[in-house]
């Protein structure tokens, strides 16, 4: 999931009036910004075993929950971790990704049809946005309509290009090449 992930922290914002709409918004995406990471770094994260499993989301989210504390944001801490704990069954729709370490591959991966994507993530995205504006004192900048429009029209472009995620992991192909083969 993309841009629906935005939805959920906009509804998550509007829910918790007292907490930082800056700190629920990179919750939100924080294993996918994890993955980003990764991949930088060169690191294999398979199915995001290091980033969307129970064990590494938890991590992440206490990790998260615990800075928005030292930073000041008592009463948002809970909402990070909240945000990033729901990263995880919003993705099972759109992707295939594992859980648990060590388990099996779960998810829709509605990836593979991109319309029916597209049109998934645009409602998420679009009530969030809805709900956000009902907020006292929300930013302009997360209420106005350029920010839907733009949001949509990310969403449409990644359902266009395909998979946009970098990877740390070898193309499957390497990996084959490198074990050794018997008799050679
Ligand atoms: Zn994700």
């Amino acid at each position: 999931m993309i841009v629906g992930h935005l939805g959920v922290a906009a509804a998550l914002a509007r829910w918790c009036p007292r907490a930082s709409l800056l700190w629920i918004i990179p919750a939100a995406v924080a294993p996918d910004l994890l993955d980003f990471a990764y991949a930088l770094a060169g690191i294999c994260n398979p199915y995001g075993l290091y980033s969307h499993t129970v064990p590494a989301a938890l991590l992440l989210g206490v990790v998260l929950a615990g800075a928005a504390v030292l930073a000041g944001h008592r009463a948002t801490a809970p909402v990070v971790l909240m945000a990033v704990l729901l990263h995880l069954p919003f993705d099972w729709p759109t992707g295939r990704k594992l859980y648990w370490p060590g388990g099996e591959l779960h998810g829709l991966g509605l990836y593979q049809h991109p319309a029916v994507d597209f049109l998934m993530e645009s409602l998420l995205v679009l009530a969030g946005w809805a709900l956000l504006r009902r907020r006292e004192g929300v930013p302009r900048w997360a209420a106005g309509v350029l920010t839907i429009v733009a949001l949509v029209a990310l969403q449409g472009g990644a359902d266009l290009a395909g998979r946009l995620k970098p990877t740390g992991c070898a193309p499957p192909d390497t990996v084959a090449a490198a074990v050794p083969r018997p008799g050679l």
